[in-house]
């Protein structure tokens, strides 16, 4: 970290950091604060008191009830924390307020600095069908689909037929692998897009719906990249085709997938997007790559920190999270393009507290003996500790290990190690899906695409069961 980071935050407007989230970001994030020398104030759910993050900030604030909507989507709870701590700032981390403008908004009005971009660019950007409109003006290659947010359902269906089905109804709010349906024919469209509708206006708010051309086959590649409001940088691309319900399970950095070429021209299509918006903070946009044709198509802008952000840190040696928070804080970028290099290979997996031999059921326990790898190029990023009761209330994430090493090969073989030397008792985890997976080919030769995990799932049945049955 540059000192000259340090000092734009210390000196600057970040004093004291209030952590609107929980569990593994909730630690990740206080650790990076306290690289700088922030301390950290860490608001929480009742059923969150005897959290990771709870025990390891300098204060904690109790915001209410279990439920989400009561406490880490309570705004006005965490304002009022904000104010009784005497907080300058809050990071969202991931999910929960992150991509909500008006908390952006809110946060600034209440005279705090917020670790991400404006309400008016996370309102443009986190619109997904607004940011499609957005990318087509920077030049860059969208999926083929309505133009905007669907206002009337005959003239939907007429270009879901040009276009050509199967089609994607996405909604416009929507994230985390949900809102999203499939029409494969005119009769299901009329009858899915307005159910899709209602859906999205339960479940986002908002009931925007547009559509897209299924791609078939396609990996899912994203960029990082990082703005300042003046100058944006990327730090290379992630590979995430290893998907169930549409939500990542592993992710890898740099994608092995990439010509240099297409690397090169996907980077530069991400930056030129965040520089045509002034993007200040941290933020990843997300391609589709088909690498029969070696066409790429824009799918959303995330105006956040990513869980996989670790892969990108790993090979491009930096601290995302700190960067982000310093730019918040008024610091001005720390690298130019040339100086931000990578090297080797990445890779993460999603240990979540799933039953992968029970249809990955999600599995909230008690926390027995625990063991966690360690070593050269490991990373273990997590919330757990022994006797830690998982509270059922949340995402089933319980953390992400993270290897790196100089090739793909080698990456692949220290995870084998790093799988093998975890041990968490007490209840399941997807870490035997990951071992299991190691033993594909099409996986180590990385002939994947984002379908490919789930039908593997069906083909495989008996060697998940295998493994889901070995007491880990
Ligand atoms: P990433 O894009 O960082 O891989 P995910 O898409 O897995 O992240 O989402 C990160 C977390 O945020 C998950 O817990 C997911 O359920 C949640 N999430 C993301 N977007 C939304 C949203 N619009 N509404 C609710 N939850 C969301
Ligand atoms: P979310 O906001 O939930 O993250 P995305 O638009 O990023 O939604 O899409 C999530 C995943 O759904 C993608 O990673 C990909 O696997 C699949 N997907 C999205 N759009 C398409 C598309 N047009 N064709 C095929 N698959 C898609
Ligand atoms: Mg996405």
């Amino acid at each position: 970290m540059s000192s000259l980071i340090e000092a734009a935050v210390t000196k600057g407007n970040i004093n004291k950091l209030l952590i609107a989230n929980r569990g593994e970001i909730a630690v990740r994030i206080i650790r990076a604060a306290r690289d700088l020398g922030i301390v950290t104030v860490q608001v929480h759910s009742e059923a969150d008191t005897d959290s990771r993050a709870v025990q390891m900030a300098d204060e904690a604030v109790n915001i209410g009830p279990p439920q989400a909507a009561k406490s880490y989507l309570d705004v006005s709870a965490i304002l009022k924390a904000a104010a009784e701590t005497g907080a300058d700032a809050v990071h969202p981390g991931y999910g929960f307020l992150a991509e909500n403008a008006d908390f952006a908004d809110a946060v600034a009005a209440a005279g705090l600095v917020f670790v991400g971009p404006s309400g008016d660019t996370i309102r443009l950007m986190g619109d997904k069908a607004a940011a499609r409109s957005e990318a087509k003006k920077a030049g860059v290659p969208t999926v083929p689909g309505s133009d905007g947010v669907i206002d009337d359902m005959d003239v939907a269906a007429d270009l879901a037929a040009q276009i050509g089905f199967p089609v994607m109804i996405k909604a416009a709010a929507g994230g985390g692998g949900r809102g999203i349906r499939i029409a494969r024919d005119t009769a299901e469209f009329r009858s899915l897009a307005p159910q899709a509708s209602s859906e999205a206006s339960a479940a986002f708010g908002d009931g925007g719906i547009y559509i897209e051309k299924v791609i078939e086959r396609a990996r899912h590649i994203e960029v990082q990249v990082l703005g300042d409001g003046k100058n944006v940088v990327h730090f290379f691309d992630r590979e995430c085709s290893l998907q169930r319900r549409r939500q990542k399970v592993w992710e890898e950095a740099p994608s092995a997938a990439l010509s240099d070429e297409v690397r090169d021209e996907l980077c530069r299509s991400a930056v030129a997007l965040a520089k045509a918006v002034n993007y200040r903070g941290a933020g990843t946009i997300e391609y589709l790559y088909d690498d029969k044709s070696g066409d790429f198509y824009f799918i959303e802008m995330n105006t956040r920190i990513q869980v996989e952000h670790p892969v990108s840190e790993m090979i491009c040696g930096t601290d995302l999270v700190a960067q982000m928070i310093a730019i918040a804080g008024g610091a001005a970028l720390q690298s130019t393009q040339d100086q931000i290099r990578r090297s080797g290979h990445a890779i993460e997996v999603r240990l979540n507290a799933e039953d992968p031999a029970n249809n990955f059921m999600p599995f909230p326990g008690v926390v027995g003996e625990l063991l966690t790898p360690d070593g050269p190029g490991v990373r273990f990023d997590h919330m757990l500790y022994p006797g830690y009761a998982i509270p059922p209330f949340y995402d089933s994430l319980l953390g992400k290990l993270i290897v790196w090493a100089d090739d793909r090969e080698a990456a692949l073989r220290r995870l084998k190690r790093a799988l093998g030397e975890l041990r968490i008792e007490g209840l399941p985890t997807t870490a035997p899906l990951f071992e299991a997976l190691l033993e594909s080919d099409d996986l180590r030769c990385n002939e994947v695409h984002t379908r490919w995990l789930e039908s593997w799932l069906e083909e495989n049945p008996e060697l998940i069961a295998q493994q889901g049955g070995k007491a880990l």
